[in-house]
């Protein structure tokens, strides 16, 4: 059976204990507005078992996982009329998560809407980056 935190607002909203503006229910994933949207038609995409971040959640959930996010964002872009579509993750309070349920962001984009999510670069240096890449392809050998 899938984890479930008896203090988790998602884990409430999977069973039905809280309210949400659903758009989509999958075998394993619940997709629902952000009550706070960065844009209007902003959904959350979460698998309905408690993982706390992306990297606790079962491999086995992967195709569920991105079919979902996959229809989702093709149904907000079309009833939004959006040009284009972000989707966004954060893992730990500093990558900015608040809610420890692990879950997707999928925030439909306008030509216009002038919001800028992307820093500049953070190398100094083209060696920097090599570096770094060979010790994250080290760590999964
Ligand atoms: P994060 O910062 O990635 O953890 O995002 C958590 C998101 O959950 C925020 O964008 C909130 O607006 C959203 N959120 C929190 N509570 C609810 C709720 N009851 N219904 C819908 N969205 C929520
Ligand atoms: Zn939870």
């Amino acid at each position: 059976m899938a984890p479930k935190d008896s203090d988790c607002i998602f884990c409430k909203i999977v069973a039905g204990d809280i309210p949400c503006a659903k758009v989509y229910e999958s075998e394993n994933c619940l997709a629902f507005l952000d009550i706070a949207p960065v844009n209007a038609g902003h959904v959350l995409v979460l698998p309905k078992g408690h993982y706390p971040t992306l990297m606790d959640i079962p491999e086995e959930l992967g195709s569920d996982l991105t079919r979902t996010l996959s229809q989702v964002g093709k149904a907000v872009m079309e009833a939004t009329g959006a040009d284009g579509l972000n989707l966004m993750q954060n893992n730990y309070e500093a990558a900015g998560q608040l809610v420890h349920h692990a879950h997707f962001h999928l925030i439909p984009r306008f030509s216009d809407d002038g919001l800028t999510l992307w820093a500049q670069s953070a190398y100094e240096n083209s060696e920097e980056m090599t570096k770094l890449a060979a010790e994250v392809a080290g760590l999964l050998k």
